[in-house]
């Protein structure tokens, strides 16, 4: 993969110069209209999009789903597309992915996506303008999709965008709750990262960067946003996804997902309400449990700079502070959301395999108890 991709462009003034001089002439849009609206995007875009054979794809739900994929692909294919775009949050730069990546195989789309089918044939350059600080998706190579209400995730080097326009000021018009949980995604992310057995020194010091700005400056930036907060942020956001696209995500991501597509519950606090009892659960890691092939000691290392990220002396302090971030944010309790008699069914529906990145091995029992910590806590 070149690491130069992707390109950052910082400012979306800079968007339009950029397409005239790449000679765009058909590009096809994933737009999240309320983010394009609100963001203040479509003054600086809509020029450009008229001036072109634009073509907008633009009916879609929260969370991509494949649906959604299988009519953007037709859209796309109609369309001729030169050139793909993606502005809004993680769903529409998921969804543009799959969408400009799928369009171009043999393979069907559903074969794809649930791993049956490789893809193969080159993708047109896509460009990721993301309008919340959260995801980091404009950083990674894989896309998440669900299919008959299970999540998956396809994962290939032509998923990672040419160009991210990563401008905080298009994050500006984020209500209070979206600030929240798309940052807590962030922070999330760059904490797992931090523990994943996939770590490296570079995706470690990503992802301590994202930690330490997403620690500091989330709830500047969802209770009383200042320019400074937001820019932090994006810039937090931004790392993660680079930290994540080398480790990929652990066992809060894992666990999230049924949250997310049974109880509605939005991604980022879907993720943040394990983060805490999966800390604690990781901390405890020994020889016998430890999936990380360089050992416990290695992965304790790692959770003393998760402590250093988190200005934290214990465990059991960093744990505190979560849970009251949390609060403070506003999350809706896990025991709001669902019943103990729910936890086993949550579990279940968890991929083993997504749980192989954890520091520690996990059983069944294990986790309903990380998950009934998490609802009691
Ligand atoms: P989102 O894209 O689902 O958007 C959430 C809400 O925010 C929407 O209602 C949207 O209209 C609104 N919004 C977006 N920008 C706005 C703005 N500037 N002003 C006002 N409202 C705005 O949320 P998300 O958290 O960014 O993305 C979540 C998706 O990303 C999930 O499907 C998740 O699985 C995926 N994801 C992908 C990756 C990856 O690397 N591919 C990583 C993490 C998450």
């Amino acid at each position: 993969m070149n690491p130069a991709r992707p390109l950052i462009i910082e400012s979306i003034g800079e968007v339009c110069p950029l397409l005239l001089s790449l000679q765009i002439e058909r590009p096809f849009v994933v737009l999240d209209r309320l983010a394009y609206e609100a963001s203040g995007a479509h003054e600086v875009l809509t020029p450009f999009f008229r001036q072109k054979a634009t073509e907008f794809f633009t009916e879609f739900e929260l969370n991509p789903k494949l649906d959604d994929v299988q009519r953007g692909i037709e859209a796309y294919r109609r369309s001729h597309a030169d050139f793909t775009i993606a502005l809004g949050g993680g769903t529409a730069i998921d969804l543009a992915k799959l969408i400009g990546a799928l369009a171009m195989q043999p393979d069907e789309a559903r074969d794809i996506t649930v791993g049956n089918a490789p893809i193969q044939n080159a993708v047109k350059p896509l460009m990721a303008i993301p309008t919340t600080a959260g995801t980091g998706s404009e950083a990674t190579h894989f896309a998440v999709v669900y299919v008959d209400g299970n999540k998956y995730s396809v994962a290939h080097p032509s998923l990672l965008p040419e160009f991210a326009v990563v401008d905080p000021k298009l994050t500006e018009s984020l209500p209070r709750s979206i600030t929240a949980a798309t940052g807590l995604d962030a922070f999330c992310q760059a904490i797992e990262s931090i523990w994943a057995v996939n770590a490296t020194e570079e995706s470690i010091r990503y992802a301590s960067e994202a930690a330490r700005l997403a620690y500091k400056n989330l709830e500047t930036a969802a209770s009383d946003p200042t320019y400074q907060a937001r820019q932090a942020m994006s810039r937090a956001s931004h790392l993660a996804g680079k930290a994540i696209n080398i480790t990929k995500t652990t066992a809060p991501h894992a666990l999230s997902y049924a949250l997310t597509s049974n109880y509605g519950v939005p991604h980022g606090m879907a993720v943040a309400v394990t983060l805490a009892p999966m800390l604690a659960f990781n901390a405890e890691v020994t020889e016998r449990d430890c999936t990380d092939p360089r050992g416990s000691n290695a992965v304790h290392q790692r959770i003393a700079e998760i402590l250093r990220c988190l200005e934290c002396e214990s465990v059991e302090a960093a744990c505190g502070l979560v849970r009251r971030l949390l609060t403070k944010l506003e999350c809706q309790p896990l025991r709001e959301i669902c019943g103990e008699s729910d936890l086993a069914d949550l579990v279940d529906s968890v991929n083993a395999e997504r749980l192989l990145n954890n520091p520690r091995r996990a059983s069944r029992e294990q986790l309903v108890e990380v998950l009934r910590s998490a609802r009691d806590g």
